[in-house]
């Protein structure tokens, strides 16, 4: 099974990937995360992308069929896979379809701008594991800890104000149409309320993937 989530930055995706993991067993493929990875451990390609994430416009699409074309050779990914944050294009789109990615359903959430920006701005990760937190809505058992690892939480240098603002506009600009692509192709289409709570939201998404 292979799954699309799609919305906006901000829009809860990497929170309900966790839900999505644990219960259906595919992993999941966070192109960002990837990213980020790339850059803490100062590869070439890392300090390449950083600059380009830092301003929070994206990084070529070539560069990110690259990375997803080599993780899906790893073992874990024989059962399908759950993309976060990928594809952010139409190009990249057609760039899964030519490596043979069929994609059986997409899971769209739906945030205002004003939401995004609030909920952004109280974001902290767990690097390491990808875990995101937030101070107000998700805080960790101890303030600016991991849950699992008590490891130190980071605030992303992308999670500015102004950034996120850029960062919504490229998603419309470039990453919406996706919508009305998925919309017309062959996988099951569920689009939810990404406001409500966290685990209405998973609860709602597990109902839709259970019955494709
Ligand atoms: P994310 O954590 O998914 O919001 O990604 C953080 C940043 O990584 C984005 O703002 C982009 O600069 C870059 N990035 C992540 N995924 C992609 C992608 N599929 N295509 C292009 N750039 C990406």
């Amino acid at each position: 099974m292979n799954v699309v989530l799609l919305g906006p930055p901000g829009s809860g995706k990497g929170t309900q990937a966790q839900f999505i993991v644990d219960e259906f067993g595919i992993p999941q493929i966070s192109t960002g995360d990837m990213l980020r990875s790339a850059v803490s451990s100062g590869t070439e390609l890392g300090i390449a992308a950083k600059k380009v994430m830092d301003a929070g416009e994206l990084v070529s699409d070539d560069v990110i069929l690259g990375l997803v074309e080599e993780r899906l050779q790893k073992p874990d990914c024989i059962k399908g896979a759950l993309f976060d944050g990928f594809p952010r294009t139409l190009l990249q789109a057609e760039g899964m379809t030519e490596i043979g990615v069929v994609v059986d359903a997409v899971v769209e959430l739906v945030v205002s701008d004003d939401v995004v920006v609030e909920r952004i701005s109280g974001r902290r990760v767990h690097q390491p594991s990808g875990r995101v937190y937030h101070l107000t809505f998700h805080p960790p058992r101890i303030p600016e800890k991991d849950d699992e690892t008590g490891e130190e939480l980071i605030q992303r240098p992308d999670d500015t104000e102004d950034t996120v603002r850029e960062r919504l506009s490229i998603y419309y600009r470039q990453t919406a149409p996706l919508i009305d692509h998925y919309r017309k192709s062959s996988a099951s289409y569920f689009k939810t309320d990404g406001t409500v709570s966290v685990e209405a939201i998973g609860a709602a998404i597990r109902d839709f993937l259970r019955n494709i």
